[in-house]
């Protein structure tokens, strides 16, 4: 907008005329030029904040000025008369179709919405009567560019505003600001703006596109799924105009979530895949290079296309079929792409999701994610929510089946979204609600909602028949003509074009697709590069457990010194103050390291070698054992201080937050960080383990499964607290199990670490290889204080991680007969157990990584056990939970390895079979915990 200024015309001598001009779309916003409204409704709101202030200081004074008019004109007369009382209803009348009007729009293009009563809209409601039709009023706070008319002027406006083609949902915002900005944009244009003809025309182009994708694949592929857009046309102008809009406030990337109807269409239409690349997948010539493949309606795609502030990169997020879940994936996505680029306030990253009506209402993910809409760790700026709205959900679905809300929308007023629902018929309409709620989100930063009211023409896929279920609802479909031939016929009309030349747009764009040309007009062939995010450096390693994660030991040292470092004036609390002091202890070297010093370094040297890390949970800040407290809370002010933050100038981004209580749509926007930020440590830690069981879907369709599917690579590290020490069945075990059950491929790494130092450099590990794989690590709860899990400053300065732990203890090799194989806290109780019952004939052996499985390095550790007799699996989950069944051939393919094959003797000593994760009573649980020790050494 600067160099606008600066630039045009507008500058200088010109100044009056666009002073005049703007004066003219103040009254009425219809009499000036579509880009001059564009311009003009852009700027920013003089009731706004003082900082969003407008460079042309006469036009903002002149606005302000008429501000100031139009509030005195809204005094009313405070005289007791009937006129005067009469005034307050009219007012009353008006403030009732704000609210209301929605309910009687025109929003439903196949006319099958229940009219319900209104009274508040009838004259009746507010003491008014025909009678007082010609009596002028004044209009208070509505924009309809006079202070005063006849009572018919004013509710012929207000019908036209509110109950045409757009239902507008607003004034459930408390924020008056808004609410005004929102009432001039409908109000001051009757929610009908008047566009150009060319605006129009290209409308209609897209509109094009958009039918003729989809009878073109109809006719080609009868039967074939394809999902789509078929009655939901309208959707493709939309998101044209959307991007273009965005483009022109100067956003560099759109990020875009959307399921499977209309997907094939935006992608070709609007990301501009090539329609040959499309009708290849239809054929099934298309081989993906490696991994297990999707189906193409579940593709994503990167481009980018030009618009008027310059190129804008699109991203689509691939998505699994479960409609919803990809919207948390988009916000990480857009969260990281804005962290890169300094875009605190998310002007530049636009992140759109897409929904249907049915999963919109009924997926509780939808509530989780506008929730962390405004949150500090998870905004993004404001979230463009479509819901695509079929009416009819996804096969069987009727309203009274699938929602208790008016409209499937109603979720989003949690936030305090604008909600515009608009007929999908109404193409004029649709533009003009685009518009609004693109720089609704551009001014505001909060999210907002279009509702595009539409239909379904063919079944939930092409291959079903939907009549059988909505006999109703499709003989409707089946009579309504299409929304281009309702568009088209309209422009004709109007005088916009003839019959002849909307038929031509048809002509053109089948040649087009036959010819296979991009048909997404402002594609980008040669795109610039730099607006993606670069992912070459990771790309085509094979997998390995090496690393070199050893550091200088006296800049660790400094490291360690400087993450210690509080400085004066915040005063700590009396706990976190002994945490920093034995830490200090320990980076002198006069205390053994514990679990939080290794962590917390292993973050330091990170944060040294240029990784930025985002670390979130529910208690991450502190630890939900209290072991971490890398946030530190200033007892005088309240105040918070991250020595993290500080370790050195020019230093990447630390970032932690104590996140909101989902698993679900927070593990999912972590995901989407940990895929467009190659470079980062991203962690997700759940409170307890088990909390990951709200977030399993994340888990099944992304994170194990992201890469083979879509060769999506992820380097996102769980921590997930886990152990048996009595805290019942909730809060012992992280279901190693189900995560080892989905382990293949070499899809993601499952660790149980036992010592700091293991810690420090499986974390190092999973950043410094150029190895992005998900790492999932049972974390350690009493572990974090045992008084044998420590380590030494040389263990992390020239240590690395050892995927197999060798015993420890002093053992003459040749007496061993047993060995107790065992992976994370049930190793410190075979050692007591060891060295109190003096069982040198006993080697306990650490398998830290369960996934993949370290043959080899089990193999090296056992061979030297040349007497062995009995090898045993011990853990402290049931039977049927845990490693065992999971991993047992692992360890017998080892097994057999050895000279005197072991394989089919492996024993097993654990819990019994159960039903419950773990005993919810303290005296079970100790007795269980001896009995299996005792196993593992005796049965
Ligand atoms: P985007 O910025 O998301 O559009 O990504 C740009 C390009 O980077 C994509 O077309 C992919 O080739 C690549 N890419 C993006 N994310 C990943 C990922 N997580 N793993 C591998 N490649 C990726």
């Amino acid at each position: 907008m600067e160099l606008m200024w600066r630039t045009s015309h507008v500058s200088g001598g010109n100044a009056h005329y666009v002073e005049a001009l703007y004066e003219q779309y103040l009254v009425d916003p219809n009499a000036v030029p579509d880009e001059w409204r564009n311009y003009f409704d852009k700027l920013p709101r003089p009731e706004g904040s003082p900082s969003r202030d407008i460079p042309l200081s006469p036009i903002r004074d002149q606005f302000y000025q008429l501000g100031q008019s139009r509030r005195s004109a809204q005094g009313v007369a405070t005289s007791d008369s009937s006129e005067s009382k009469k005034q307050v209803k009219v007012l009353q009348l008006i403030n009732a179709y704000r609210f209301r009007g929605h309910q009687k729009a025109d929003i439903d293009p196949l006319d099958l919405r229940k009219p319900v009563p209104i009274p508040d809209l009838d004259l009746s409601f507010h003491q008014l009567s025909k009678a007082d039709m010609d009596t002028e009023f004044q209009t208070g706070s509505f924009f309809l560019g006079k202070d005063k008319a006849p009572l018919k002027e004013i509710v012929d406006a207000l019908e036209q505003t509110y109950c045409r083609s757009i239902g507008c949902e607003f004034m459930h915002i408390v924020d008056t600001e808004e609410k005004r900005w929102l009432q001039q944009r409908f109000e001051s244009v009757r929610s009908k703006p008047k566009f150009s003809d060319e605006v129009r025309k290209h409308v209609l182009e897209r509109l094009t596109a958009a039918e003729g994708l989809e009878s073109y694949l109809a006719s080609k592929y009868p039967g074939t799924k394809r999902f789509g857009l078929e009655g939901g046309e309208t959707f493709i102008p939309m998101m044209d105009e959307i991007i273009q809009r965005v483009g022109g406030y100067g956003s560099k990337e759109v990020v875009i979530g959307m399921a499977h109807r209309g997907r094939l269409n935006l992608l070709v239409n609007i990301l501009g895949k090539s329609p040959s690349e499309l009708i290849e997948e239809f054929d099934g010539k298309k081989v993906i290079e490696k991994g297990s493949g999707d189906v193409k309606y579940h593709q994503g795609f990167s481009s980018n296309v030009m618009t008027a502030g310059g190129e804008v990169h699109l991203a689509l997020a691939f998505n699994p079929s479960h409609l919803e879940i990809v919207s948390p994936v988009v916000e990480g996505s857009v969260r990281a792409r804005q962290d890169r680029r300094d875009d605190a306030e998310g002007d530049k990253v636009l992140p759109i999701n897409i929904h249907g009506d049915a999963a919109f209402a009924g997926q509780g993910v939808v509530m989780e994610t506008f929730q962390m809409s405004q949150t500090r760790g998870f905004k993004t700026g404001g979230t463009l929510h479509i819901v695509i709205n079929n009416q009819v959900g996804f096969t069987t679905s009727h309203p009274q089946d699938t929602r208790s809300t008016e409209y499937c929308t109603d979720i989003a007023k949690m936030v305090q979204a604008p909600i515009f629902h608009v007929n999908g018929d109404d193409a004029d309409a649709v533009l003009h609600a685009t518009q609004v709620a693109v720089d609704y989100r551009q001014q505001f930063h909060k999210d907002v909602v279009i509702d595009l009211v539409c239909y379904r023409r063919r079944g939930h896929n092409e291959a079903d028949e939907p009549s059988g279920t909505q006999p109703m609802m499709y003989q409707k479909i089946k009579a309504h003509k299409s929304s281009r031939e309702l568009y088209a016929a309209r422009l004709v009309e109007d005088g916009v074009l003839s019959a002849d030349q909307a038929k031509d747009l048809i002509e053109k764009y089948r040649e087009d697709l036959l010819a296979g040309n991009h048909v997404a007009n402002a594609l980008v062939k040669e795109p610039n590069k730099e607006l993606f995010v670069d992912w070459s450096a990771y790309l085509g390693h094979e997998w390995t457990g090496d690393a070199d994660t050893t550091m200088d030991m006296k800049r660790m040292q400094q490291l360690a010194a400087r993450m210690c470092e509080i400085p004066d004036g915040i005063q700590v609390q009396r706990q976190v103050a002994k945490i920093y002091e034995d830490r200090r202890k320990m980076h002198a070297g006069g205390m053994a390291l514990n679990w939080g010093f290794a962590e917390t370094l292993a973050y330091a040297t990170l944060l040294e070698q240029g990784h930025p890390i985002r670390l979130i949970g529910q208690d991450s800040g502190r630890g939900t054992f209290s072991h971490r407290h890398a946030v530190v809370h200033n007892q005088k002010d309240g105040t918070t201080y991250v020595p993290l933050e500080h370790i050195g100038d020019g230093q990447p981004r630390f970032t932690i937050h104590d996140s909101f209580l989902s698993e679900e749509a927070v593990l999912a926007f972590e995901y989407g960080y940990a895929t467009t930020m190659p470079n980062a440590l991203v962690i997700w830690e759940a409170q307890f383990g088990d909390f990951f069981n709200g977030a399993q879907m994340v888990v099944d369709q992304f994170i194990s499964s992201g890469e083979s599917k879509w060769g999506r690579l992820c380097g996102l590290t769980l921590l997930l607290p886990h152990g048996y020490e009595g805290q019942g069945p909730e809060h012992s075990s992280a279901r190693l199990e189900r995560f080892l059950q989905l382990c293949a491929e070499h899809n993601m790494q499952v660790c149980v670490p036992t010592t700091p130092a293991q810690i420090y450099h499986l974390l190092r590990r999973q950043v410094i290889r150029p190895i992005r794989k998900p790492l999932v690590v049972m974390s350690p709860k009493s572990l974090l204080r045992h008084k044998e899990a420590t380590s030494t400053l040389e263990e992390l300065a020239h240590g690395r991680f050892n995927m197999v732990l060798a015993d420890v203890g002093k053992l003459d090799a040749e007496k061993v007969k047993r060995v107790v194989l065992c992976a994370g806290k049930v190793y410190y109780d075979l050692a007591a157990y060891r060295s109190e019952n003096e069982r040198e004939d006993t080697a306990i052996v650490r398998i830290e990584q369960l996934y993949p499985f370290p043959k080899e390095e089990l193999y090296e550790v056992l061979k030297g056990y040349t007497n062995l007799e009995q090898l045993v699996w011990c853990q402290e989950e049931p039977l049927n939970q845990g490693a065992w069944y999971q991993s047992q051939h692992h360890m017998r393919v080892v097994a057999d390895m050895l000279e005197n094959g072991l394989g089919r003797e492996l024993k097993f000593a654990g819990r019994p079979a159960s039903a419950a994760p773990a005993a919810g009573y303290m005296s079970v649980h100790v007795e269980q915990q001896r009995q299996l020790v005792d196993d593992a050494f005796n049965a």
